[in-house]
């Protein structure tokens, strides 16, 4: 070989590996930063209207949980990010609205979809899963109750909300079996079992050290005047059910010294920190 082949050679091997060194470091998704300890975001997701006419409108709430070990999406809202279309800033479906794409308000915080490790909803309903499909690649914590309504197609089919679970099909997934459920295995994360509004309804414990611990209601309560009524909501699946399982969170509250967060209360939620501002 001539030395000045042998040179051109060189230089474009040279070239080549320097170009697959880099490449595989460009074509990785940024991780997203895990925190050193314990986070709760606030995002919201809109607003629900007049359901009820002697009743003021409803928050519509979702969670980002970020643990040094990974990261979980607590329900997904009740307008779509599709929604939000050039010239569309408040979508809105049946009695739902919102003003802030949540995908937005993710990245604020400083994660993707993409990033999360685990999706997992309180329950079925449309104003709680509009962006569910948008999780499709985190694993679903659900169960199998839950999950089994959702893909037969019976679960809550207002607004689109089936279409909005169609992706979770192929989601990778864990049935939750247990009472309650340890996420990231230290007793900071819980999903408790509570049934009745749905046959696989979730709360969500969260102990936050500098704050007090709190759970996530889902929709075991809608408004806070509901705490220590006999009656359950006419609309729960099995109100005796609820009973049942508000009982039990009053017991876990009380032994874990934890605050109620229920997700609908619009007073509460328009007091609370919002992403990227977060709870520790
Ligand atoms: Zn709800």
């Amino acid at each position: 070989m001539k030395p000045t082949v042998r040179a051109v050679l060189k230089t474009a091997i040279e070239a080549t590996l320097a170009i697959l060194s880099i490449a595989p470091l460009a074509a990785q998704a940024p991780k997203a930063n895990l925190p050193e300890s314990l986070r709760l975001y606030v995002l919201d997701c809109g607003h629900l209207h007049g359901r009820n006419p002697a009743r003021p409108d409803m928050a519509v709430a979702c969670y980002l949980i970020a643990h040094p070990k990974g990261t979980l999406m607590w329900d997904t809202g009740v307008i779509p990010d599709e929604m939000f279309t050039p010239g569309v800033t408040t979508p809105t479906v049946g009695s739902g609205s919102a003003t802030k794409p949540l995908r937005e308000q993710l990245r604020a915080a400083g994660y993707d979809p993409k990033d999360i490790t685990y999706l997992a909803l309180s329950h079925y309903h449309f104003d709680h899963v509009a962006n569910a499909n948008m999780f499709a690649s985190s694993t679903w914590l659900v169960r199998k109750a839950e999950r089994d309504k959702m893909l037969d197609g019976t679960s809550d089919s207002r607004n689109n909300a089936l279409d909005h679970i169609s992706l979770l099909k192929n989601s990778k997934f864990k049935i939750i079996e247990s009472e309650e459920y340890d996420v990231f295995g230290d007793g900071s994360v819980i999903l408790k079992s509570t049934p009745g509004h749905t046959p696989g309804h979730l709360v969500l414990f969260i102990n936050l050290k500098k704050s007090q611990p709190v759970v996530l209601a889902g929709d075991l309560y809608h408004y806070r005047d509901e705490l220590g009524s006999p009656t359950p909501p006419a609309t729960d699946e099995d109100g005796a059910q609820t009973l049942k399982s508000r009982q039990q969170v009053a017991e876990f509250l009380k032994q874990h010294h934890a605050e109620l967060w229920i997700e609908h209360e619009l007073a509460v939620f328009e007091q609370q920190r919002k992403a990227p501002q977060f709870y520790e």
